[in-house]
């Protein structure tokens, strides 16, 4: 696995817009986060952890988060939490890693 793709967990590097939109539907059927305590009731849409979905507009207060019971965790090998607050997986592991800069040490 390249550097890329364990940023872009998702691939959507390389999705079309069309490709895109069928992934995200995909995660959203799996998606947890209606059940979670972090959750606030009617925030739309969840799958927080794919990209470009963006941060919640309404949840404000982090408690548990079931991201690590979710079938998208397992099958894209996520790697964060509380993405309704944090931002994206790619997000998050661009602002732990660093990796935001273009050329850098590598
Ligand atoms: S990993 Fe979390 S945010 Fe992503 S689809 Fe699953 S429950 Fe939703
Ligand atoms: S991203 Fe995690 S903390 Fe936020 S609502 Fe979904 S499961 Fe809960």
């Amino acid at each position: 696995m390249g550097k890329n793709d364990r940023i872009d967990r998702f691939g959507i590097d390389s999705m079309t817009e069309a490709e895109y939109n069928k992934k995200q539907e995909y995660v959203l059927k799996s998606c947890k986060c209606a059940g979670c305590p972090t959750y606030v009731k009617g925030d739309a849409p969840t799958g927080y952890c794919f990209p470009l979905i963006g941060t919640s507009k309404k949840i404000q207060w982090e408690k548990d988060c079931v991201c690590g019971t979710c079938a998208m965790y397992k099958e894209y090998d996520l790697a964060h939490t509380h993405y309704c607050t944090r931002c994206s997986d790619t997000c998050q592991t661009i602002k732990t890693e660093g990796l935001g800069g273009q050329g850098g040490s590598g």
